[in-house]
């Protein structure tokens, strides 16, 4: 669609990117653009016939889709995510090696300490790294941490139970997962730029 039928955006001529939104005077532009337009210029008039928007019109072009917020928020989250893992699990790996340096060798248990980690490492720092990303409240998200984290390892000391390989309290394996859950999503908000 271009702008000679009323619909595209005027600045970037591509209706399917930049959501059009049509003041009452008629005119299209994209609701990206004009942000964008909005925020360099400090102005507030549509491009065409340079009308002063209405602060409802104004609202309204900064009303981003959820579609266009998901995909903005996940952009942002992955370096957070990166970030959380390159401090958390490089601890972690750190502290194991030192512990094979000091005995001579790995023990069972720490293998298993290592994976049960990783294994609740994984959903909770995207959860902290979304919600830090998302500008989400902290105590929300560390709560959400917390609640995947003893689900992470509850699933983890079933796993491992079953395979005979070790067999902890359910109720220890839950709060531990809560605690490294809560923790890391308190360190994914910390790994904010
Ligand atoms: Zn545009
Ligand atoms: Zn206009």
């Amino acid at each position: 669609m271009g702008i000679t039928d009323g619909v595209g955006c005027i600045i970037c001529h591509d209706s399917a990117q930049c959501n059009p939104f049509k003041p009452t005077c008629g005119h299209t532009f994209g609701r990206s653009c004009m942000q964008r337009w909005m925020e360099s210029s400090g102005q507030r008039n549509c491009l065409t016939c340079t009308r002063q928007l209405t602060d409802d019109e104004v609202e309204q072009i900064n009303q981003i889709p959820l579609s266009e917020r998901v995909v903005k928020i996940s952009i942002k989250a992955i370096p957070i995510f990166g970030r959380t893992a390159s401090i958390y699990l490089g601890g972690l790996y750190a502290g194991f090696a030192s512990g094979v340096v000091l005995n001579g060798s790995l023990n069972p248990a720490s293998v298993i300490a290592i994976a049960a980690n990783t294994a609740v490492f994984i959903p909770v720092a995207a959860i902290g790294a979304l919600g830090a990303a998302a500008d989400a409240p902290i105590g929300l998200v560390t709560g959400a941490g917390a609640a995947a984290g003893a689900c992470g390892g509850v699933v983890f000391n079933h796993a491992v139970a079953t395979c005979g390989v070790l067999n902890v309290s359910g109720t220890v394996v839950c709060l531990g997962g809560a605690t490294i859950g809560a923790a890391l999503a308190l360190l994914a908000y910390e790994a904010r730029e």
